[in-house]
């Protein structure tokens, strides 16, 4: 609408600053927690049906792999603190600490006022993915998850098995709360195992068939007490649709371990956030 002004190149030149270097975070004691690792012991495994979620339980201390099973398939991941839902994952703090994907080293960092690292990655079988042609990567944190309303919206759908339903229907079995008390603590997703990124021409957030294979798995440290709780995506690979059930789909293995008691001697449980709350009153 608007006539580029003369200066339009030299403003466009202009060069990026990132927003928030993370060299003052915390950094993980990768070495320290792999060596506790070494040690673990599983202690319970759940298996998550195609186009279904499940909750899983893991101690501060403890950790859980996700692993595909059967044939490519993207996970949605939700985690909230154990013993308080209010404390949840907070996608959109993640993307803007560590980037729009994550990977080993990087932190699921939780929701205000609490926004401390719920959990650490450990281990990415993808990580040699890095960043593809078309700009995407593996494991985002930019989109929301597959839900029923959006479908809806777009094409006046019902479709019933959408993550966001699926997490919602899991919570619920697992906490006994209504479907209603249920949905509202379902929250943006790491989407595990998902490829995706946004296209160069016009910004749009796009999926593409995802490189993970059956053995492929991405490993956590549980800095709290968490709950977890997947849903194995209606879109299966995530290489053509999702909200139908037209895709291919595979369960997911969600697999907790315990390390040995005394493995993790410098560490203990992140305090929460240290801003003092008052809002400038
Ligand atoms: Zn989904």
């Amino acid at each position: 609408m608007f006539p580029p002004p003369e200066d339009a190149e030299q403003r466009r030149a202009v060069a990026p600053v990132v927003c928030y270097p993370t060299q003052t975070l915390p950094r993980p004691d990768l070495n320290g927690y792999r060596a506790a690792r070494d040690t673990g012991r599983k202690i319970s495994e759940t298996l998550v049906p195609a186009r279904d979620a499940a909750c899983f339980t893991v101690k501060a201390g403890h950790f859980f792999r996700i692993t595909s099973v059967d044939g490519p398939q993207v996970g949605d991941l939700n985690l909230w603190n154990a013993g308080d839902l209010s404390e949840r994952f907070y996608s959109g703090k993640t993307r803007a600490l560590h980037g729009t994907h994550i990977t080993t080293g990087d932190r699921m960092w939780s929701s205000f006022p609490h926004l401390r690292p719920m959990a650490t990655i450990v281990e990415d079988t993808l990580d040699w993915y890095g960043i593809d042609p078309f700009g995407g990567s593996v494991h985002d944190v930019i989109g929301t998850r597959c839900d029923p309303y959006t479908g809806n919206l777009l094409s006046g759908t019902h479709y019933h098995h959408c993550c966001h339903s699926n997490l919602t229907r899991a919570l619920a079995d697992h906490t006994g709360l209504s479907l209603a008390e249920a949905e509202p603590h379902v929250h943006d997703v790491l989407n595990v195992f998902m490829c995706t990124g946004f296209t160069r021409d016009t910004g749009q957030y796009f999926m593409k068939a995802s490189p993970v294979r059956p053995g492929d798995y991405l490993e956590v440290f549980a800095e709290i007490d968490l709950l977890g709780a997947l849903s194995a995506c209606p879109g299966g690979d995530c290489s053509s649709e999702h909200s139908s059930d037209t895709a291919a789909c595979h369960p997911l293995l969600v697999e907790v371990f315990a390390p040995a008691d005394g493995t993790l001697p410098g560490w203990s449980q992140p305090p929460v956030n240290g801003y003092d709350r008052s809002h400038g009153r």
